[in-house]
């Protein structure tokens, strides 16, 4: 990638936040605290989507900060790669959230927030020009694979994503977290394999894949 292309891709980005720092398309643009757009290397190989920011992110305008994100950064650790190499964001660009009378409380996006959201997140998708997208959940899935996706049965598997890019779907990490015992532990290993299969295509489409962190490692993420 020449210097020149990069700092176009960062220029690109750049203007395109502005842009949905200025949104107001849905009504949790105005309540929202800060929009957050996503962050990462604009040449990407991999873009890892989910679902919407939390809390935190809110706060901090920044995408997989919270726990989510501590263990985002763990799994991708585990296939040598450190959150810097890929491109992280969300469906939607600001938190989605109800009132239940004491706070707001996160609740997934709406159909139509993640409809007016569609477009800030194929731009993105055509800035970075990932080679392999990594959707985190299923409201990240669906929305790359159809309503009927289901992301028991199908995650793990690459589907022709958006502009016919490679895409995979696994769990997204905030519901790893909210599960214990033995299927903590099975879901672990279904995700160790997700992972594994997008080092390997990675691998199988960039002979020298990102990142010079550490080899992946051999055994699960902890
Ligand atoms: N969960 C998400 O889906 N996205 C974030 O940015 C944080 C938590």
């Amino acid at each position: 990638m020449s210097v020149a292309e990069r700092a176009a891709r960062e220029q690109r980005i750049a203007n395109a936040a502005a842009v949905v720092e200025r949104c107001r398309k849905c009504e949790i643009g105005s309540i929202r605290q800060n929009a957050v757009y996503g962050e990462g290397d604009p040449c990407a190989t991999l873009l890892v989507v989910g679902e919407g920011p939390g809390e935190t992110e809110d706060r901090s305008g920044r995408p997989f900060v919270g726990r989510a994100g501590a263990l985002l950064e763990k799994m991708l650790g585990a296939i040598a790669l450190r959150r810097d190499d890929v491109f992280i964001c969300n469906t939607v660009k600001c938190r989605p959230t109800f009132d239940d009378g004491v706070r707001l409380r996160n609740r997934a996006p709406s159909p139509d927030e993640m409809s007016n959201c569609r477009p800030y997140l194929d731009e993105q998708i055509e800035i970075v020009r990932p080679r392999a997208i990594l959707a985190l959940g299923a409201p990240a899935a669906k929305s790359f694979m159809g309503p009927k996706f289901s992301i028991t049965k199908q995650r793990g598997q690459w589907f022709e994503g958006p502009s016919g890019i490679a895409t995979l779907a696994t769990f997204h990490p905030a519901y790893i977290l909210r599960i214990t015992g033995g299927e903590l532990e099975a879901t672990k290993r279904l995700v160790w394999a997700d992972l594994k299969a997008v080092r390997a295509k990675l691998e199988a489409v960039d002979a020298s894949p990102p990142g010079d962190a550490a080899p992946a490692q051999t055994t699960l993420f902890e």
